[in-house]
């Protein structure tokens, strides 16, 4: 199997804070892989550098076999990643099927001027983007929601409108950075359905999330933070049982586990 994400020796640091210290991680080729860890143990900061929106100071980053060369966020979108942050980031003021198709449009290069001038291989290109991002959120179960305006919809449909958005650039390489934040229990089931439902060959997934149910029902593979260094690596079940993992959640609560 070929590695989609390769991190090796990844070293982060701001100020006398060492983010990330010496990290290694991959992701397989159509695989799904979490990022585990308590607050503050680096796991939104390797999310940043492997989507290249933060830089780094040591390590290298490979992302389909290409080594990436620093930030530059336009060039990892281009290269085939897509993500989606641990804060929401839609266009509130906007439609939810806008959102999407903002997001098509500048990936694929139709810019103002276009849009603006409205040739007819534009409008035709038009009508295929508003079917697609159509498409994309009845997959994400939202497509009840497209004509609303995003920041009306309850927190647990934006989330799922920003994975639909990120598909939007057609990644083979998908960063979720807590994408269950805040949802309710049925919310995080039909996340959990979504994520196993995109996964593909040609489509690769690193989730940070607290929630372990959530990542034994969507990842094959588990890697643990702490202090910004990896403390395990396994399958779900390998990690829930590590010692360093016990230690390191030790006065979090069950369920976190
Ligand atoms: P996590 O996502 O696992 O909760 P983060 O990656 O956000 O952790 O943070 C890891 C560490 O790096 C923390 O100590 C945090 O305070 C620090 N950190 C993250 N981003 C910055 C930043 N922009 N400036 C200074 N310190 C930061
Ligand atoms: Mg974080």
């Amino acid at each position: 199997m070929t590695a989609a994400i390769s991190v090796t020796g990844l070293t982060r640091r701001f100020g006398g804070v060492v983010a990330l210290d010496n990290v290694d991680l991959s992701v397989e080729q159509g695989t799904t892989r979490a990022l585990i860890g308590p607050n503050g143990s680096g796991k939104s900061t390797l999310i940043n550098c492997v989507s290249a929106v933060d830089q780094w100071d040591g390590g290298t980053i490979t992302l389909n076999g290409e080594e990436l060369a620093g930030k530059n966020s336009a060039k990892a979108a281009r290269r085939g990643i897509a993500r989606t942050f641990q804060t929401l980031r839609l266009f509130d003021d906007m439609t939810v099927l806008d959102n999407i198709m903002v997001a098509m449009h500048h990936s694929r290069g139709y810019g103002f001027l276009s849009a603006v001038i409205q040739l007819p291989t534009y409008r035709a290109a038009e009508k295929r983007m508003r079917e697609e991002a159509f498409e994309l959120l009845e997959l994400a179960g939202v497509a009840r929601d497209a004509n609303r305006t995003a920041g009306t919809l309850p927190y647990g449909h934006r989330r799922l409108v920003e994975i639909a958005r990120a598909l939007a650039l057609k990644p083979t390489v998908l960063l979720l950075d807590e994408p269950a934040a805040g949802m309710n229990d049925a919310e995080t089931v039909q996340l959990a359905e979504l994520v196993q439902r995109i996964g593909r060959d040609d489509l690769s997934i690193l989730v940070v999330e607290h929630n372990m149910d959530f990542v034994a029902s969507v990842a094959s593979q588990v890697t643990v933070l702490d202090n910004g260094h990896v403390i395990a690596e396994g399958t779900p079940a390998e990690v829930r049982e590590h010692p360093e993992v016990l230690r390191a959640y030790l006065g979090a609560s069950e369920e976190e586990l």
